[in-house]
């Protein structure tokens, strides 16, 4: 290797991490504390009124009709598609590229995961596989907003309606962010398909202090059903009508969530500012390729982005070493993580003979070309120049 530069890290400079939860609570701590000494003096712990409240708040930020709060995100896909009354041996089409909850719970259901390529450019599920996957056995779709961007709803809406399929959302990555329809319409994510779900994971976008998930959905019935089944399948106390689980989000996280609802918005503004640094430092580096921003009011160098909430902040590196990229990192104090290193298809679990290699091309591309870089609340400028440098440093060697 040439001259590599190591950098020396200032020494006023704040450690470099992935995700700053400690900072981010520091700023809120004592609302939060507060919150949270209330719920142990009420001892009200499970079901308690700042869970019903927590509801109402996201409700009406989200503009759905129906919140049910539940344990956290993998439940609230099962419960999801528990509601939707799916049947062992349905067909549910999602993304091979994503976090492996979304697969898990198909196959724990004894539905049939079919599994389909994504977008090179936005990482989300591609509508021209999930057009070629459907059989008269599918049932439903799940979506993944991955890293904090909506897949291409209206098309995939359009796909349901002539099909009869449902849609679920796995909106875990995305709460906050903006869906512009054709019309200039817009709605938030997780309010587009027929039911949707999230995770309150510390990490998320909107993060709790330990586990927590939800489930949306504007159809009254099938919020009935899901209030039911989060609940063993009581409608009436004993009386158990059909088969459920207990999942719930206790009142200490939601007391946690009802103080960090309403800073969701300046929250995601802080990523998309420290997105829009990467993205002007790294535009026209060759080699690098900034996630791009696929919207009807929104682009990559957008000012004023409401439609990507950056969970993650993915460059895609071609041409170069991307492992030698992220070990150059890790020795210079700047964290990184390759989401995902694995296609689902290529999973121990996950594997199925119906898979043909040629209907991955692009996630088995990206596995080896993705690299996510620390994004949270809290970047600060001297961080963000720090970690670009270090990027550019090794791309230009
Ligand atoms: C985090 C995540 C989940 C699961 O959420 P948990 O609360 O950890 O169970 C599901 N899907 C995606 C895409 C996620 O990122």
């Amino acid at each position: 290797m040439l001259n590599r530069t190591y950098f020396v890290i200032s020494q006023s400079m704040k450690t470099i991490q992935m995700v700053d939860l400690k900072g981010q609570y520091e700023a809120i701590k004592e609302s939060v504390n507060a919150s949270v000494l209330d719920v142990i003096e009420s001892s009200a712990f499970i079901n308690g009124p700042k869970v019903h409240e927590f509801q109402k708040n996201l409700e009406s930020y989200l503009g759905v009709k129906h919140v049910i709060p539940c344990a956290n995100g993998t439940d609230a896909l099962q419960i999801a598609m528990m509601g939707l009354g799916l049947k062992p041996g349905d067909e549910v089409i999602t993304a091979d590229f994503t976090f492996a909850a979304t697969v898990e719970v198909i196959a724990l259901l004894h539905l049939t995961p079919v599994l389909v390529d994504v977008d090179p450019e936005t990482f989300n599920i591609d509508i021209e596989s999930i057009k070629r996957a459907i059989t008269p056995k599918t049932k439903a779709i799940v979506p993944v907003h991955l890293f904090g961007q909506c897949a291409d709803m209206e098309a995939i809406m359009q796909i349901a309606d002539e099909h009869n399929l449902f849609v679920i959302e796995d909106n875990a990555q995305a709460i906050g962010a903006n869906y512009t329809y054709s019309n200039g319409k817009k709605a938030k994510s997780g309010t587009l398909g027929h039911v949707a779900s999230t995770s309150f994971f510390p990490s998320k976008n909107l993060g709790c202090y330990g586990d927590g998930g939800a489930i949306f959905t504007n159809d009254d019935e099938l919020a009935h059903t899901i209030r039911g089944i989060v609940n063993h399948g009581m409608y009436r106390r004993y009386y158990h009508d059909v088969i459920g689980v207990n999942s719930r989000l206790d009142s200490i996280q939601a007391a946690i969530l009802n103080e960090k609802l309403p800073k969701l918005d300046s929250y995601n503004k802080a990523r998309q500012k420290a997105a829009r640094k990467y993205n002007k430092a790294f535009e026209g580096i060759e080699n690098i390729t900034i996630p791009k921003v696929v919207s009807k009011s929104c682009s990559s160098l957008c000012d004023n982005c409401d439609c990507h909430v950056f969970h993650q902040y993915t460059l895609k590196i071609k041409g170069i070493d991307r492992d030698g990229l992220a070990q150059h990192l890790n020795e210079n104090g700047v964290p990184c993580g390759v989401y995902y290193p694995v296609p689902l298809h290529s999973q121990k679990a996950y594997k199925d003979s119906r898979y043909n290699e040629d209907d991955f091309k692009i996630t088995n591309q990206l596995i080896k070309e993705v690299i996510s870089l620390p994004m949270h609340t809290e970047l600060d400028n001297e961080q963000i120049e720090f970690i670009t440098k270090t990027v550019i440093d090794f791309v230009n060697n």
